[in-house]
């Protein structure tokens, strides 16, 4: 299979992963890693899609917290 996916790793613990379940970076709240990084290993299937679906969940994470203040 050559389907890229990981290095910026999704997780709960900044120890042990790069973004959290938002796809935010834990080390910078402004910071969001929306492509297949955030993967945290490879299943057998195609990830497109899955990419996709994050990227629009996380897109309006984004907008959600602007419209808080909160980034
Ligand atoms: C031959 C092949 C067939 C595939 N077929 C399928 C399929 O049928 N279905 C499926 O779901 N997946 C398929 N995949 C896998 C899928 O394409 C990848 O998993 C997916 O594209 C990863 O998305 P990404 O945005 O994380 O990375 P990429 O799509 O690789 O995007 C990374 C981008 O960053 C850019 N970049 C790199 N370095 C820099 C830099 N220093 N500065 C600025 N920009 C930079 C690159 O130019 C690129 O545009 C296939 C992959 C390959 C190689």
């Amino acid at each position: 299979i050559i389907h890229e996916v990981g290095t910026t790793r999704m997780g709960d613990d900044p120890k042990s992963s790069v973004v959290n379940s938002n796809c935010q970076a834990h080390d910078c709240k402004n910071v969001f890693v929306v492509d297949a990084g955030s993967f945290v290993s490879q299943a057998d299937k195609n990830p497109t899609w899955t990419i996709l679906a994050l990227s629009w969940r996380t897109s309006e994470y984004i907008v959600d917290q602007l419209k808080q203040k909160n980034i």
